[in-house]
């Protein structure tokens, strides 16, 4: 049933450079990945899972025991800090070009490394030297040794052992700019937990078509097999333009990476898949797991104050029943488990209508004609969105076909396997038994569609607030 536009990130695995597979076979084997959850392909481990597959999640599930066993709080940043502690080397070999790369911040940042090369005359790349190499050979007298301690904020005439140790302690263990790490962590998608090509070779690849366009492809998938409301051709534009910024500090852990576009409301819980974004790297996205904080609820609820829709037709009876009650962000954890709990039932009473009538009459709640618009943006700041301008133009394309044709068959398609995988569970509010579906199915046979449309949203109400009744 996948589609040919569907790319899963397990298939667009590169060639690997020789070095990388000798690591790649080392690191699997290792005493300290032991239990980690790994697929053979002949004698070659295959590296890379979907963070949200099913596998990635037993990964994921590996790194926070893993994190529990090593006193490791599992919060922001935590596999950055875990991947680095089991790592059994602490080198890594980049995939791309074999080179292998100390896994610490140890490298100047691009500015840094501007500043550096300026000042001793020097033409390096990010990854020649480590900060303690560059010091060591560079560093002649006071003023060179100067010149660091500015860069890093440390004080005057420290001796070359006494600003190696400040720059260690203060930086390269805190994992802060102006240095980087010879890899990202990109946890649990990489069988180590590191992003598979090294600071090396990261660009070049990232500006490949394979990581940022693949990286659309998979999740607008999601939004659409989630039913999502809202504009998603222009969410799919500017999910896009996230993964083609410059790189940033990451908002949540900090550390400098590419940005992926997060949804502020995560559209697992029934949330639009629409511009509502805050920029977070790829392993913070991750790991937020489809879960929402105070923070979170309270932007969500300005937007909605503001006039937009936050929350798809068919999970507002969810929201607006929590989003009062949601004052810390204890409350918020227990609110995202519910919505997603209810916003399985919607898509459990959304597959059974499906097998029962068709498209026709759920085809009402998809919403093609976004397809035909084209965008551009301009003042483009991935931290604050308030000021992005949006050019709009009509176009009526191939492309823009494919894309509705594609939005439409994957919802549907969805809803198939949904039904198909939940066949013999009964962890639903109703079975394809209930009178109200019943009642349904009969008005949509009869063409009665408005009836049908009320009593489909008054029972994915009822269905709502009897679990949260029951659960909050
Ligand atoms: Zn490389
Ligand atoms: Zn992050």
């Amino acid at each position: 049933m996948q589609s040919p536009y569907f790319y899963n990130m397990e298939q667009i695995d590169r060639t690997w450079h020789k070095n990388f597979e000798k690591y790649a076979k080392m690191i699997v084997k290792h005493k300290n990945y032991k239990g980690l959850f790994v697929e053979y392909e002949g004698d070659k481990p295959k590296w890379v899972v979907t963070g949200k597959s099913i596998n990635g999640r037993k990964r994921l599930q590996w790194w926070n025991n893993q994190c529990q066993k090593h006193g490791v709080t599992i919060q922001k940043g935590c596999y950055a800090i875990i991947t680095r502690l089991i790592h059994p080397t602490k080198k890594h070999v980049c995939q791309c070009c074999g080179k292998e790369l100390s896994i610490y911040y140890e490298y100047p940042n691009k500015n840094l490394l501007k500043k550096l090369t300026a000042y001793f005359n020097i033409k390096i790349e990010q990854t020649d030297y480590t900060i303690k190499d560059i010091i060591n050979k560079f560093c002649n007298k006071q003023n060179d040794l100067n010149f660091i301690a500015k860069c890093f904020n440390l004080p005057d005439n420290l001796d070359k052992h006494s600003l190696i140790n400040h720059i260690y302690e203060q930086y390269v263990d805190k994992m802060k700019s102006p240095l980087s790490p010879g890899v990202m962590s990109n946890c649990p998608d990489r069988f180590d937990g590191f992003h598979s090509d090294g600071l090396c070779c990261r660009e070049k690849t990232d500006k490949g078509r394979h990581k940022s366009n693949m990286q659309t492809y998979v999740q607008d998938r999601r939004a659409y097999e989630n039913w999502s409301d809202g504009d998603w051709n222009l969410a799919n534009r500017l999910m896009g333009e996230f993964h083609k910024q410059p790189i940033m500090e990451c908002p949540i852990c900090g550390n400098t990476n590419k940005m992926t576009a997060d949804h502020i409301g995560p559209i697992s819980l029934g949330f639009c898949h629409s511009i509502n974004f805050a920029p977070m790297c790829n392993s913070c996205n991750s790991s937020k797991n489809n879960r929402f904080t105070k923070k979170d609820v309270d932007t969500l609820k300005h937007l909605e104050n503001k006039g937009k829709q936050v929350i798809s037709w068919h999970s507002v009876y969810a929201w607006d029943y929590l989003k009062d009650k949601i004052n810390n962000d204890e409350d918020a954890k227990n609110a995202s488990y519910l919505m997603a709990k209810c916003h399985q039932n919607v898509l459990y009473v959304l597959s059974l209508i499906y097998k029962n009538t068709g498209k026709e009459f759920l085809v009402r709640y998809l919403h093609p004609e976004y397809s035909m618009y084209n965008y551009r943006f301009e003042n483009l700041n991935l931290s604050d969105l308030s000021t992005l301008k949006i050019i709009k133009t009509p176009l009526d394309s191939k492309n823009k076909r494919k894309n509705k044709d594609r939005y439409i068959r994957i919802s549907f398609e969805s809803l198939e396997e949904f039904s198909a995988k939940n066949n013999r569970k009964n962890n639903f509010e109703i079975n394809d038994d209930d009178k109200d579906l019943k009642n349904i199915i009969k008005q949509i046979s009869k063409n009665n569609y408005t009836k049908a449309d009320l009593l489909l949203k008054s029972l994915l109400k009822h269905i709502s607030e009897t679990i949260i009744k029951r659960e909050w």
